[in-house]
């Protein structure tokens, strides 16, 4: 529930990751500058909200300019863009009536531009002409822009930021967010997304607060209000009162000592009381966080997400380049292993370059593995960097979003052809290395043992086999509340997986955020589960769960956990029986 006493604000979200923070609020939303407030101005004031305006676009024609000098000739497409937009900050369709709705209705200069573009776009867009309709984009672009010098909010490169803030955006790409500079940045909220979203990931692997989903920060919080962010409990409080803030700083206090007590016992082996060993390996989309992995305790890379040096570099690596970052992981993690996915485009992770094509439904749509086999030479280019890095260390392969045989049996065709240019290259390379496929769409669950037969081990990717199952868009905030790892249909298809991997004789690992939260621990020991990775910031509360944690006990639960029917019963019994050993959680619920 949102309130506001004595001039505090509380906004509810979705904890995205863990933690708290308290600091000086930075907006660096770009959607976010469409969704401004109405307000009166008096006729004393009406010129100031015109000279308000007049600023607005003179320092965004300026901005312009500055782009426009540093062009090079050749590069025609953008610069005729750029003219245009050039052209459209003073034309009188935007800007005239822009400044007649200010003076006419006397307004807010923000509420006059976003009603006047909306007009103006809905005009274009009832034109029967294609080249017009275009040109909706244009005038939106244009706005947007004049919209961010009037909110102060221009687009701002996060890598640029250089203070001490919390980051307060409309939304943040996972690109986005792999930009920040974590001493730079405390936490960030933000007004969409969903749990175990690719952005709450990235938040978690950074080992920063975040929270998700809250609707409307950008419009309730401005530049410099204090916040703070507990990511433990999805909760922001805008400018917090002094008991509010007295009490977060001594639960931050708290917080930090538990974390710091628990990075001190990252070392010890993740073993349980009875004795039962567990390899606890870490999730990285960058290499530069195989130093974090080992320091919290990870023995492998259970998951190296590759899409991310794609999304960066924006185009196509080559070869060697890969070839390069893939060398670097396994020889810094090496004998350990290190099981590199294959590349997990669209989805939610998306760049324009990358596709060209607009989908309705793109996590339904050439997402993963289907985008690899449709774009050949951009898979057989990752397979050979992949052998080639094998030569050097310990290198599982891993193909992702699997969703039938066929497509198993068409990845390995192309790894056969792979595998022929590199000898016919005469490059030193191992293909010998184990391969593995992610479980991660229902269909993969049911025919779980017919894929068995092609492949040396399965991962569970919880994240999407929640997504696919529950038909929840992990991103989508009205939903999250529906995503949930212990809903009795995901532990089935869990049972059910595992159960396929042990008739068949090959290794089960959990790789999506499931195995990362303490509270699924008793239930995915208790199925017999051995193998998780994880966020590697979540390794150390794990690792001391696991040390307290009876298998016996576990098997006992889950048998009881495999005959309820409801998360929320589910969750009372984890919580009852190993009250004394799950990390306590500090929150006003
Ligand atoms: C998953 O789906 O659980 C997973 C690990 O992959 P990603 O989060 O990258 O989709
Ligand atoms: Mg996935």
């Amino acid at each position: 529930m949102n309130s506001s006493t004595s001039g505090q604000m509380i906004i509810k979200g979705i904890s995205g990751s863990p933690g708290i923070c308290i600091g000086k609020a930075y907006i660096v939303d770009r959607e976010g500058v469409n969704i401004t407030k109405r307000y009166p101005v008096s006729d004393a004031l009406v010129p100031k909200e015109i000279d308000r305006f007049k600023q607005a676009v003179s320092k965004a024609k300026k901005e312009y300019a500055k782009v426009i000098d540093s062009l090079d000739e050749d590069i025609g497409e953008t610069l005729n863009i750029l003219e245009t937009h050039m052209v459209l900050f003073k034309d009188k369709m935007l800007y005239g009536k822009t400044l007649d709705t200010i003076s006419k209705e006397k307004i807010n200069a923000e509420w006059a531009l976003r009603k006047v573009s909306r007009r103006v776009k809905a005009m274009f867009q009832q034109i029967d002409d294609k080249y017009l309709q275009s040109r909706v984009n244009d005038i939106v672009q244009v706005s947007d822009k004049i919209m961010s010098y009037l909110v102060g909010a221009q687009d701002i490169k996060i890598s640029d930021i250089n203070k001490r803030v919390i980051i307060v955006a409309h939304d943040l790409s996972p690109a986005d967010a792999s930009q920040i500079q974590l001493e730079r940045i405390k936490g960030f909220v933000t007004d969409r997304g969903g749990k175990d979203s690719h952005t709450s990931i990235v938040a978690k692997s950074l080992n920063i607060p975040s929270v998700l989903g809250l609707g409307k920060a950008t419009t309730s919080v401005k530049n410099d209000d204090i916040l703070i962010v507990d990511g433990s409990s999805g909760t922001l409080i805008i400018n917090p009162d002094e008991d509010t803030l007295f009490k977060y700083e001594e639960r931050l206090a708290r917080f930090e000592a538990y974390r710091a007590g628990l990075e001190r016992e990252s070392h010890l082996p993740a073993i349980t009381k009875d004795g039962i060993f567990l390899n606890l390996m870490a999730n990285i989309e960058l290499v530069e966080e195989v130093v974090a992995a080992k320091d919290y305790g990870a023995k492998a890379i259970g998951l190296f997400r590759t899409e991310f040096l794609y999304l960066d570099l924006k185009r196509f690596p080559t070869e060697d380049e890969l070839l390069c970052k893939y060398k670097e992981l396994v020889e810094l993690m090496n004998p350990q292993s290190v099981t590199i996915r294959t590349l997990d485009i669209n989805g939610d992770k998306v760049n324009p370059y990358l596709t060209t094509i607009e989908e309705a439904n793109p996590s339904l749509g050439l997402r993963a593995v289907r985008f690899c086999l449709e774009h050949e030479d951009v898979f057989i280019t990752q397979l050979k960097a992949i052998f080639r890095a094998a030569a050097f260390g310990n290198i599982k392969l891993l193909i992702p979003m699997i969703s039938c045989v066929e497509e198993i049996i068409q990845v390995k065709q192309v790894i056969n052809k792979a595998i022929l240019e590199l000898e016919h290259e005469d490059k030193i390379f191992n293909k010998d290395i184990p391969l593995g496929i992610m479980i991660e769409v229902p269909s993969a669950v049911i025919i779980a043992e017919h894929l068995a037969e092609h492949v040396d081990f399965f991962s569970i990717g919880t994240n999407d086999l929640i997504q696919y199952s529950m038909a929840i868009d992990r991103r989508n905030r009205q939903v999250a509340h529906l995503y949930q790892a212990l809903n009795p249909s995901v532990l089935k298809m869990i049972k059910m997986t595992y159960d396929a991997a042990k008739k068949k004789g090959i290794e089960l690992v959990m790789c999506g955020e499931m195995a990362g939260d303490p509270i699924n621990i008793p239930v995915l020991v208790g199925m017999g589960l051995t193998n998780l990775s994880m966020n590697s910031a979540s390794i150390p509360a794990v690792k001391r769960l696991i040390r307290d944690l009876d298998t016996k006990k576990a098997k006992r639960s889950v048998k009881k956990i495999m005959t309820l029917n409801r998360v929320q019963e589910i969750m009372d019994l984890i919580s009852k029986e190993y009250k004394g050993i799950l990390p306590f959680r500090e929150t006003d619920d």
